[in-house]
């Protein structure tokens, strides 16, 4: 028998093929499943037209056999087989599929769901096995062929027994080495869980000869192990089946066990679209985030199958970032995979896919704020911040899609509002959202910035998260309305007498003002009198676009160009305090200093920030009481 050899360029290919298009050597096993199941459903599709063929779509069958001593692996099918030409012509050319050239052929049949499509993945084999042989019998014939190679030397194609129509693909296994173990896939576990996460959709039964123990008849106690033939898929995929046909409960078990939560999810979500792109759509929102959702470990993205093959388990592209929480899949047959199928070749449908799942979650994630709000907060809780971030990622590229889910403390219930909500409240005079930030709600509320605010009866939003400021300031502002800081902008609630009577008041006491900032020193860039405050006695302010909470945030960051906040200290010009600078300021220059000081510290303290100099504070504030 005469050893043939691949084509040269076939050869190239090969060695390739063999060590580096896959990166997982462990898909060799999906590879050849796929193929069997492509032969089964060939078959079937011939019975359709053809009685000799004498099958019913439950006859389909792979078996699996692993034998530990000779080092092999066996795959079964009983699917439509190859003649001698078809052995030569599929597998002695690297890149002939004959599962391409009929797919092309029955192009009209949407029956016809064929995995194969490039014509390498058989030899994937050769990552796990240093010889393979392929017995066959074609449907319709009465001879079968055996075609053997030891790697890429070349193959042999001989006549060989073969009772039935179908395949028997032998693999030897390679001998492990230090790097890799090739011995994991002579174990029923390994092999199991491969096809489970692999094949676990394809729609004939994969069998294995496991072994179970079972108790003993007649004696108490004792056990046995058996071998027993088992059915390794669960064949059909959840995500094909109608809506209505799935329980809430079979819907929950899927979604626990294959991404490992231990509760169910927020919200379901199953679509089937069909246009431009066909799909479906099996995504999950989860009630609680992940422990490492909010660290640098956690990875995006949503499984990815081609006809109920995995091909990805978390395609990053599938999902936006605002969105990395979502968990689920999509199955596509329109994919145009690249030739490992690990990867996809063009990623237009992809981002077709992408932008619907978008709008798809946005509207779902709308749908349960209105209908069921405590839900909703509940899942807030949990990914809020994501969505805040997502605002103001990219030069805020998507707030508009998140706007209105985003949801802030409102000051007058101190319960979650939407933006659309507070302004729904507004006052018929209210130009503005006002907004403050600090700690925690109650350090917000007791801000004496927020008395004047408040005093005419407009709400405050309080932000109490690093990232709440940043994404209203890249909303900028929402259903035409601005955003003001009631601790960093101009309140603008003054009336225009007021603003003047203030005006002159600051003009006439310049020269103390000046005395008190130069007492206080670099923490502040100038001191002066409001009218804004009601009860407080002074508080501080920020000017110039940079916010006191900006510049704790964005120097918390690992970043050299520290960022300074224009502090400003303002004092109540209606408080007895004023009065009293005012005059002592003619009489005893250093306890006009010594108060300045006292002043500023107190207000830091109200506005969250810590004392500069503790010491200093308390020893002035000693002096008071002596
Ligand atoms: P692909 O599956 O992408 O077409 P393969 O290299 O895996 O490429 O297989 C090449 C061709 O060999 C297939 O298209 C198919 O025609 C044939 N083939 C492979 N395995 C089998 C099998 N188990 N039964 C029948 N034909 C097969």
């Amino acid at each position: 028998m005469r050893k043939k050899q691949f084509k040269a360029e076939s050869k190239k290919l090969l060695d390739m093929m063999i060590n580096s298009i896959y990166t997982h050597k462990e898909i060799f096993l999906r590879e050849l499943i796929s193929n069997a199941s492509d032969a089964m459903d060939k078959l079937y599709f011939k019975s359709l037209t053809d009685d000799t063929v004498g099958m019913k779509k439950e006859d389909f069958c792979i078996r699996i056999d692993l034998d530990k001593e000779n080092r092999t692996i066996t795959i079964t099918d009983n699917g439509i087989g190859m003649t001698e030409e078809e052995l030569e012509q599929n597998l002695g050319t690297i890149a002939k599929s004959g599962s391409s050239q009929f797919k092309n052929e029955n192009e009209t049949n949407s029956d016809v769901e064929i995995i194969g499509q490039f014509g390498v993945g058989f030899y994937s084999a050769f990552m796990v096995s240093d010889f393979v042989t392929v017995q066959s019998r074609a449907f319709g014939a009465a001879q079968g062929y055996v075609w053997s190679a030891a790697g890429i030397d070349g193959y042999t194609v001989e006549p060989c027994e073969k009772d039935t129509v179908g395949t028997i693909i032998t693999l030897h296994i390679k001998p492990s080495t230090d790097q890799e173990d090739y011995d994991t896939f002579l174990e029923p576990y390994k092999i199991s869980s491969l096809v489970k996460k692999y094949s676990d959709y394809i729609r004939y039964p994969i069998k294995m000869e496991m072994e179970t123990s079972r108790p003993v008849e007649g004696k108490d106690g004792e056990y046995e192990t058996v071998k027993e033939l088992k059915t390794l898929n669960s064949m059909v995929p959840l995500w094909r089946k109608n809506k209505s046909e799935i329980t809430d409960e079979e819907y929950n078990r899927f979604y626990t066990e294959k991404f490992y939560d231990f509760e169910p999810p927020a919200k379901v979500i199953h679509s089937k679209t069909e246009g431009q792109v066909t799909y479906d759509a099996l995504l999950f929102i989860p009630k609680h985030a992940p422990f490492d959702f909010y660290s640098k470990d956690y990875e995006k993205g949503l499984q990815l199958y081609s006809s109920g093959v995995l091909i990805m388990d978390k395609c990053a592209d599938l999902l936006p970032d605002c969105f990395s929480f979502v968990k689920g899949l999509v199955d596509s047959a329109d994919l145009s995979l690249n030739i490992s199928r690990e990867v996809l070749q063009h990623d237009y449908q992809l981002k077709l896919i992408a932008k619907n799942l978008e709008k798809k979650i946005k509207s779902e994630l709308e749908k349960m704020l209105k209908n069921e709000r405590e839900t909703y907060e509940e899942f807030y809780k949990a990914f809020g911040v994501q969505l805040k971030y997502g605002m103001y990622e990219n030069y805020g590229e998507k707030k508009d899609l998140l706007k209105d889910l985003v949801l802030f403390v409102s000051s007058t219930d101190k319960k979650l509002t939407t933006l659309s909500e507070y302004v729904s409240r507004m006052k018929e005079d209210q130009k503005s959202i006002y907004y403050a930030c600090g700690e925690t709600v109650d350090k917000i509320d007791m801000l004496p910035q927020a008395d004047a605010v408040k005093d005419k009866g407009y709400e405050i939003l309080y932000l109490t998260d690093n990232v709440d400021e940043f994404c209203l300031k890249a909303l900028m502002d929402y259903d035409g309305k601005n955003f003001i800081n009631i601790c960093a902008d101009e309140l603008d609630i003054a009336s225009q007498d007021e603003k003047k009577t203030l005006e002159e008041e600051n003009e006439k006491y310049k020269d103390l003002l000046d005395f008190l900032k130069t007492s206080i020193g670099d923490g502040v860039t100038a001191v002066r009198f409001t009218n804004k405050l009601k009860k407080h006695p002074a508080c501080l302010s920020s000017e110039g676009g940079i916010s006191a909470q900006m510049e704790k945030v964005l120097n918390a960051m690992p970043n050299d160009n520290k960022i300074k906040a224009e502090i400003v200290l303002e004092i109540n010009d209606a408080h007895p305090i004023a009065k009293k600078l005012q005059t002592m300021f003619e009489t005893d220059k250093d306890r006009t200093a010594d108060y300045a000081k006292i002043l500023y510290d107190q207000a830091r303290l109200i506005s969250g920030m810590p004392v500069e100099n503790p010491a200093e504070f308390a020893q002035l504030v000693c002096n008071l009481m002596l």
